[in-house]
């Protein structure tokens, strides 16, 4: 290394890095079972991307529509294309009811009925009587700023317990140690953004709570903060991730900005038109129409496209109408959109279709973790050997309840039910102020070597540029389509781009607020996921929720009704070599109340 760094020391018994959704949630909870807390964050917490979910969140409460959890779990077992796990999806569809009415009492304004029950609209592929329909009101919202509501009540809620909070604190890397049975996790390395000072992190559990790495991508609804860096961090521990191939493309972005609209709007009676003025939907998805799953739709219109009819000069959008809906309930179920369209498309909804593309929106895959939030990796032909010390919650962790496929509203329900048991396992698992052994004398060898290589990068190419080619690489080589042919090149050019890195150029050399360095760190975790997603792709044949791949369409259970996990090799341009493996699916329940949901075709 070639320069000392002044380290600072904590001593935590858990430290929780990101404040989502799921980072808030879980920090109250191992705050109020009284072990001492810190939560890191990049973001200040009221910032993180949770912030612009506006949809809803999902539970079977039944005050719209009659409704039941056993409903919610074939609906979501059904839109995972059964790669989720069922365990899971079990555990969080049962969990989801009170989980809400814990936001409720936390404070989270949701919308009201005139009865007083919290209001519920129908979302993407939530149907009653298991699958066959109608459509289920199962979406809790408020207004259209759900996540807004949830994140100010979460952050209130933490602060009420005696968590630390490090804002604007950048998690470089974790500090593992080998144990006896494998790595451990034994805390974490961050900076200071503000004034440059290095951070050491001892801890009886780091939980992963980062988020998504949708900026891997040209156009996404995702903020420029969702980076991967959990995801990112856990690859350079040596540990895989898994099913990163599973990308959701978001029916509607607005054209140009990749800004949201929710699919609340269709819930709201909203339709898709192509460029003949046709409802086509209509012959995709039958019976859900405009409310089939995302990833149906978003491969509906992109056939539109591709078929030459879609809308405007390069046939290259899709018209989203809410013009008849009565202005009045725009007004009070979905001002947010109604603003976003006016800054961003300059259309004024109630009168003109607002132009939108797929877009991306979520990953499936993730940190593999159980529904406790324990980190899991796969030795030998053990596939859940459990990491010590480390655990993933919310968008960045694969639990997997969301398989293949995510349903709208079940992100956001995800976080507040696994943020909460993990919380409790660590409430259950952990004494408060147990003592510690002393770390690894290497302990922050791997932050601080990358951030000293970065922070005195010379190369001749800006981050930016980098970024750029990375990005556009995803859009063209691993979006909505995807065959062979375009997936091989993708491989190879993604191990193009990620060589460049070694030419990386950073031109600002100081600690503070050094907002050049923090970009080359969030671009090499990004990069890291980016080339896992493409081999991933790759590598499985077959067509399966979001992976659609044309010259395998169809899904193949045989082979691959499997979890992809993939480990990584190196940092900064070097190395790049992805080790590609797979590990089962639970196909079992956790209690004998809920049945076994049988693969079957995927229809809407
Ligand atoms: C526009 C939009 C609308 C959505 N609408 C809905 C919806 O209506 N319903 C639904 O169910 N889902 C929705 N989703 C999905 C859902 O909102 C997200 O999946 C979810 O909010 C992610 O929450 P999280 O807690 O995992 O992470 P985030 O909310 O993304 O937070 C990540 C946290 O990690 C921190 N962090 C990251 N890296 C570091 C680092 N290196 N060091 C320190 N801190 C770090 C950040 O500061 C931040 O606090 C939407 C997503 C988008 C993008």
């Amino acid at each position: 290394m070639t320069e000392a760094y002044k380290i600072i020391d904590h001593t935590y018994d858990t430290v929780v890095v990101g404040a989502g959704g799921s980072g808030l949630r879980a920090t109250m909870g191992s705050a109020e079972a009284g072990l001492k807390t810190a939560c890191i964050t990049k973001l200040f917490p009221t910032r993180s991307h949770t912030v612009a979910a506006q949809g809803g969140i999902a539970a079977s409460l039944g005050n719209n529509s009659p409704d039941h959890w056993t409903w919610h779990m074939y609906d979501t077992v059904k839109g995972s294309d059964w790669l989720g796990d069922q365990d899971a999806i079990e555990y969080m569809v049962r969990e989801a009811p009170a989980a809400v009415i814990e936001l409720e009492h936390a404070g989270v304004p949701f919308s009201r009925n005139e009865n007083g029950t919290i209001y519920q609209r129908p979302f993407g592929g939530h149907m009653q009587n298991m699958g066959a329909g109608p459509p289920v009101q199962r979406t809790c919202a408020a207004a259209d700023r759900t996540g807004h509501a949830m994140l100010h009540a979460l952050y209130q809620q933490s602060l009420k317990y005696d968590a630390d909070f490090y804002i604007e604190y950048f998690a470089i890397d974790l500090i593992m140690e080998d144990g006896p049975n494998g790595k451990e996790c034994r805390g974490v390395i961050a900076i200071c953004m503000e004034d440059g000072s290095i951070h050491r992190f001892r801890s009886h559990a780091v939980v992963l709570a980062t988020g998504g790495y949708g900026r891997a991508y040209f156009s996404a609804t995702s903020a420029h903060s969702c980076t991967g860096d959990g995801g990112g961090m856990v690859l350079r521990a040596g540990l895989p991730l898994q099913d990163l191939e599973f990308v959701q493309f978001h029916p509607t972005g607005i054209y140009g900005a990749g800004v949201l609209i929710t699919e609340g709007a269709r819930g709201e009676g909203g339709y898709l038109t192509n460029s003949e003025g046709e409802r086509f939907m209509e012959r995709y998805a039958p019976s859900a129409k405009d409310l089939a799953s995302r990833d149906v739709v978003s491969r509906s219109m992109a056939m539109e496209m591709r078929e030459g009819r879609g809308v405007g000069e390069h046939k290259d959008h899709i018209f989203l109408h809410l013009d008849h809906i009565d202005p009045k309930v725009l007004a009070e179920r979905l001002p947010g959109i109604t603003e976003s369209g006016k800054i961003f498309a300059g259309v004024d909804l109630t009168r003109q279709p607002l132009p939108v593309t797929p877009t991306v929106h979520y990953n499936m895959g993730g940190i593999p973790c159980n529904y406790h939030g324990q980190v899991v990796t796969k030795k030998g032909d053990d596939p859940e050997v459990i990491v010590p010390g480390l655990f993933a919650v919310g968008e960045a962790a694969c639990v997997s309840v969301h398989g293949a496929n995510r349903l709208g509203s079940n992100s956001l329900i995800d976080l507040v039910v696994f943020g909460r048991a993990t919380g409790l396992f660590l409430k259950d698992n952990l004494k408060p102020n147990a003592s510690h052994r002393a770390l690894p004398a290497d302990a922050a060898d791997l932050a601080l070597s990358r951030l000293d290589h970065y922070r005195n990068a010379k190369g001749s190419t800006p981050t930016a540029d980098i970024r750029l080619d990375m990005q556009r690489t995803m859009q063209k080589h691993a979006a909505v389509f995807r065959d062979s042919a375009l997936l091989a090149e993708g491989v190879s050019q993604m191990q193009a781009v990620n060589k460049r890195l070694q030419d990386v150029k950073v031109t600002d050399r100081s600690l503070i607020w050094n907002t050049d360095l923090i970009e080359t760190l969030e671009l090499d975790n990004l990069m890291s996921q980016a080339i896992c997603t493409m081999e991933g792709a790759e590598a499985r044949k077959e067509s399966r929720g979001a992976h659609a791949h044309e010259d395998f369409p169809n899904r193949d259970d045989e082979n691959w009704m499997k979890h992809t996990i993939s480990w990584f090799e190196g940092w900064g341009g070097s190395g790049g070599k992805v080790t590609l493996d797979y590990r089962p699916v639970h196909d079992y329940t956790m209690t004998d109340e809920a049945e076994y949901v049988k693969p079957k075709a995927r229809v809407y």
